[in-house]
């Protein structure tokens, strides 16, 4: 397949911001694609040459990535740092250094998408001494033969820069049309996701053996299950309410979510995000080696402990585990245990459509043997009253839990969703507002005084499933301590934007856009009504959408977390209303 159409598709693509006319677009695309191409330019599509869990990069530097525009396209580096340091993005760079590139005479080899991603696959699996060479000969290799706009996107690609606005379900969404004719069968096509993590899978059985394939897509070991999630609720009541009477009620731990993959003689770990993550924590994959099954998938929570008392620490402990040297010493200095709290997946056997109660049960069958000082089961214990509940989260919270999750003892797991067969009911609940709110940087100011030459404020939003944007709720300014303000400045910096994002929907004006990738945690008192931010406009009054009043950064940055898995508008707005509502005493309504 040429790879021009590709391009094209792309750079019509990045000219609008209208769900519908992308999923166009695409389905168009799709149309064209052969089918035993389609899996790839999935991948090409989201960005990625892999599904997130292979952890492949392709790792070229600027500073090379710059070399092999000045050697293709004959300029000098100096001219070439030029243009960078104006557009600030390499994709761009290519694209206008390129034009006044001298025609090669040389026959060239056709540019096409097989050639492409396999340029790119060699790319990112080149390691070690020499290889920034080898990545920049192969990039060359591309840029050679390509026009303007070709190494514009290639540029970008390479760079991991390529942003098509597009989150997953617009791209499932455009399977469904252009391989069933129908949009509503995207909900198979989703169960498959969200049972493989791996959506170029999903596109090509559907493209090769169609929908009946997809529909009886298994769960496959080593390959990460989207986790279920939970809602909030804020007192016992309504936890067991929603629980028809009867939960599960479960310590909240405040570590780290992760999937346990264990096969005869290899285990793997997920986070939350579905990355792989089993060299953070060589000390737990080992003791799941010991768990008593051929094969396994289980979720646990991953929390760093207090050598000499056994009391759990704050998920903040845990960043420690993340490096790449002295693993040893780490181990030793921060030690962690996990508490397991579901099996999804025992023996060939998928066991997710199982209730909750049996899961439970299997699961302490399975770790009864394995359990030693690492491997634990959360403690759990089941309630009909609220005062129970009440009781076991104080216990929670004493032995330095977040609160407890409750949880419904008939529901099955569902991959991927989030709904009120697990509920979440933390210590925050009890003060100020309801909740932290995880949202998405997308804007800032400059600092001023103390914080010149930093961000002084950021722009914050939360994410619009139904439009697939982010709409800003609130600037905030305050609970960063200097080392907060450098390391947003580093990191936020990389994702600088000329204009606001064609995601972001907002009525402020600020001096920097980002693109929404970094998502941090915030504390407010309340939430008002807002003329000029955008999030749930016109839901509660015409004109107006809901803001934070009194923000505060918390200190943790949801590095675990995509932008789109931010505190979603809907979110927000239940929060106004609850607030609302406690402060009438009118009884909940939903
Ligand atoms: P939060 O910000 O509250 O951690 P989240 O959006 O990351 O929420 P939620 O699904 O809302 O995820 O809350 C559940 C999270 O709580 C899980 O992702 C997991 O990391 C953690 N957790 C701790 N203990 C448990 C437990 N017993 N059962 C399920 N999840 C647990």
């Amino acid at each position: 397949m040429d790879f021009k159409p590709l391009v094209e598709t792309f750079a019509e693509m990045e000219q609008t911001s209208s769900r519908i006319a992308l999923t166009d677009y695409l389905v168009s695309l799709l149309k064209k694609t052969p089918p035993d191409l389609i899996d790839k330019v999935t991948y090409l599509i989201q960005g990625k040459l892999y599904p997130d869990y292979e952890g492949i990069e392709m790792g070229l530097a600027e500073k090379m990535a710059l070399r092999a525009i000045a050697s293709s396209s004959g300029k000098n580096l100096s001219a070439v740092e030029k243009v960078y340091r104006e557009t600030g993005d390499i994709g761009d760079t290519a694209g206008k250094v390129m034009v006044s590139k001298a025609q090669s005479t040389l026959v060239s080899e056709a540019m096409t998408v097989e050639r492409v991603y396999s340029t790119f696959d060699r790319i990112a699996r080149t390691t070690g001494q020499g290889s920034q060479e080898t990545k920049l000969r192969h990039v060359s290799s591309l840029l050679n033969d390509s026009t303007p706009e070709e190494g514009r996107y290639i540029m970008k690609f390479v760079m991991g820069a390529l942003r098509l606005g597009i989150a997953d379900y617009t791209v499932l969404d455009a399977l469904a049309i252009a391989f069933t004719g129908d949009k509503a069968n995207r909900e198979a096509l989703e169960n498959a996701y969200n049972v493989s993590s791996d959506l170029g899978t999903v596109a090509r059985l559907l493209a090769t053996k169609g929908l009946a394939a997809v529909k009886a897509m298994q769960v496959t070991l080593f390959k990460p299950i989207r986790p279920m999630l939970a809602e909030r609720v804020t007192t016992a009541e309504e936890a067991l309410e929603r629980m028809e009477g009867k939960a599960a009620v479960e310590y909240k731990l405040d570590g780290e979510r992760v999937q346990v993959h264990k096969g005869k003689d290899r285990v793997e770990l997920f986070s939350r995000r579905l990355e792989k993550i089993t060299s953070h924590y060589p000390d737990v994959t080992k003791a799941a080696m010991g768990i008593k099954a051929k094969e396994a998938i289980m979720e646990g929570e991953v929390v760093a402990i207090n050598a000499q008392t056994g009391e759990y620490l704050p998920f903040q402990e845990l960043m420690h585990r993340r490096r790449k040297y002295g693993f040893e010493e780490a181990m030793e200095a921060y030690p962690v245990v996990i508490n397991f709290f579901d099996v999804l997946y025992l023996d060939g056997k998928n066991k997710m459509p199982l209730p909750y109660e049996e899961r439970r049960e299997l699961l302490e069958k399975v770790l009864m043997g394995a359990r030693d000082g690492m491997i634990k089961v959360v403690p759990q214990k089941i309630a009909t009253k609220p005062e129970q509940v009440d009781r076991f989260m104080n216990q929670a919270i004493e032995d330095g839990c977040e609160g407890v999750m409750v949880k419904l003892p008939q529901s099955i797991y569902r991959a991927g969703s989030r709904e009120y067969l697990w509920v979440k009911l933390k210590r925050e609940y009890r003060s100020e507002l309801a909740d932290t709110l995880d949202l998405v940087v997308v804007g800032a100011l400059h600092g001023r005084g103390r914080r010149v030459g930093k961000y002084g404020a950021l722009l914050l939003a939360a994410y619009d499933k139904s439009e697939d944007v982010f709409k800003s709720v609130s600037k905030v300014g305050t609970g960063f301590t200097d080392e907060h303000l450098d390391q947003f400045y580093r990191e936020l910096e990389k994702h600088v934007v000329h204009q606001k994002h064609a995601r972001v929907d907002t009525g402020m004006d600020m001096d920097v856009w980002f693109e929404p990738v970094m998502v941090i945690e915030v504390i407010a008192s309340e939430i008002t009504l807002s003329p000029s931010h955008t999030a749930a406009k016109n839901l509660i009054r015409e004109g107006y959408g809901l803001a934070l009043r009194f923000p505060k950064f918390t200190g943790r940055i949801r590095d675990d977390k995509d932008p789109e898995a931010a505190t979603t508008v809907e979110e927000v707005a239940t929060m106004y209303k609850r607030q609302v509502r406690v402060r009438t005493g009118a009884p909940p309504a939903d």
